[in-house]
């Protein structure tokens, strides 16, 4: 890294030293996990890059925006709407939260028993670690699952710009209208933040914006129906973490690219792994970045992924936004339309996930579904039985997974990733 970095980061207050560990593990695993993979589409070299410079150029160009006058956003959940913040002239960052850092301090001020994901987001900024938050100009939590809406209290004595915004935690009339009610207050919270005013033209551009970043993953998902599969999990799982730090557009155009050199291995049958590769469903929580754990241990262990029903991945990016809207509280319908299909599993009840789930083992032509569980999220572990039992009652194969970020049950669970795809195979 260029040692213009070096100052930027100065700049923005991280913990240099702290710093250089984080990227130096980053890298390390990136080596060994990414770039060691065999037959890889040439088209992930963008990504590759990307990754190489996550805390390089990517936030210099953030903050190339901000002087030029737009605001960033950091968010933590799929619901808060890019839609809107594009909108109002600001950039959406994901805030990722898939590795441990901090975590003696982290646990000074949340129990131990919370999910490594909200322990993640503590310990960065804890840490001073992660340059998307120290960029951003509003940190968004949401009331998701108790954990989150506990936690966001305290992290509201750690930053100085934190957001909330209130969530359904059911599908009903009301469950809607609390949606409708929060996405117009985030509305004008970003446009007070920004000085722009939201448009019926700005808020069309919003939408298809977004809409074709989505549509160019459901591309690049759709590819993956093919055996042999053209594309690791791992990589496409790369693609969906990338798709919430990019520029949007760069990030759409640059998945079509990949897509392009996808269909013409399909038509040569070239695949990362061989015809008949045991294929596998990965179900549960979201995999942020550089939460690559389980997936390396599934495509090390001679299965292939071809889906993740996970917020970093299908869940989070099922459904476009109808764009037949002419005036923004149509506009505004259609983005609430949309979000609120989003199953997660905080929604009670939450028969949509399950069905969900089995389409996606039946589009994919899965032979199996791996639940992954962080330890103590509540809402997932809780809805992996139903969603075991239904799938076993289809006689679909599943294995429940609950872990951490942490790198010592991987013996354990190398074995009986082992044993399930040996059940299948
Ligand atoms: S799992 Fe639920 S709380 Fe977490 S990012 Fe997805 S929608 Fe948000
Ligand atoms: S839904 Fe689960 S994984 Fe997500 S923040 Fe809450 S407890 Fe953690």
């Amino acid at each position: 890294m260029s040692d213009s970095y070096r100052s930027m980061w100065a700049d923005l207050g991280l913990d240099l030293e702290a710093h250089d560990v984080l990227l130096g593990v980053l890298g390390d695993a990136y080596g060994k996990i990414f770039l060691s993979q065999a037959n890889r589409p040439e088209g992930m070299g963008y990504f590759d890059f990307v990754m190489s410079e996550v805390h390089g150029l990517r936030i210099k160009e953030l903050l190339d925006e901000k002087k030029a006058g737009r605001k960033i956003i950091g968010s933590f959940c799929v619901f808060v709407p890019e839609e809107i913040a594009l909108a109002a002239n600001a950039t959406l960052v994901g805030l990722c939260s898939g590795a441990d850092f901090a975590l003696e301090e982290v646990e000074k001020l949340l129990p131990r028993n919370t999910c490594a994901l909200i322990k993640s987001a503590f310990g960065f900024k804890i840490g001073k670690v992660c340059p998307y938050l120290e960029s951003a100009d509003l940190i968004v939590g949401e009331n998701t699952c108790d954990g989150k809406k506990k936690a966001y209290e305290s992290l509201g004595h750690l930053v100085d710009n934190l957001y909330v915004m209130d969530l359904p935690q059911s599908k009903s009339e009301n469950g809607r209208a609390l949606l409708k009610a929060e996405y117009l207050r985030f509305k004008e919270t970003v446009e007070n933040l920004t000085g722009c005013l939201i448009t019926p033209e700005s808020l069309k551009q919003g939408i298809a914006t977004v809409n074709a970043k989505r549509a160019a993953i459901h591309r690049l998902s759709a590819l993956r129906k093919a055996d042999p599969a053209p594309i690791s999990g791992l990589d496409a799982l790369l693609a969906n973490q990338v798709f919430f730090y990019d520029n949007p557009a760069r990030f759409t155009a640059s998945v079509n690219t990949i897509c392009d050199e996808l269909e013409k291995r399909i038509d040569t049958k070239t695949g990362v792994f061989p015809s008949k590769h045991p294929r596998i469903i990965i179900s549960g929580c979201p995999q942020a970045v550089p939460n690559w754990k389980l997936p390396m241990l599934i495509e090390t262990a001679g299965a292939v992924i071809v889906g993740e029903e996970s917020c970093v991945g299908e869940r989070g990016t099922r459904n476009l936004t109808r764009d037949s809207g002419k005036t923004i509280d149509e506009m505004l319908e259609a983005i609430v339309d949309r979000y609120f299909q989003v199953d997660c599993a905080i929604f009670t009840p939450n028969r949509d996930r399950l069905e969900h789930i089995q389409e996606m083992v039946e589009n994919y032509q899965a032979d199996g579904v791996i639940h992954y569980g962080l330890q103590f999220c509540q809402p997932y572990l809780m809805e992996a039985i139903p969603v075991e039992k239904a799938l076993e009652e289809k006689g679909i194969p599943c294995l429940r997974i609950e872990t951490d970020y942490s790198m010592e049950d991987i013996g354990q669970l190398k074995t009986r990733v082992e044993a399930f795809i040996e059940q299948l195979s």
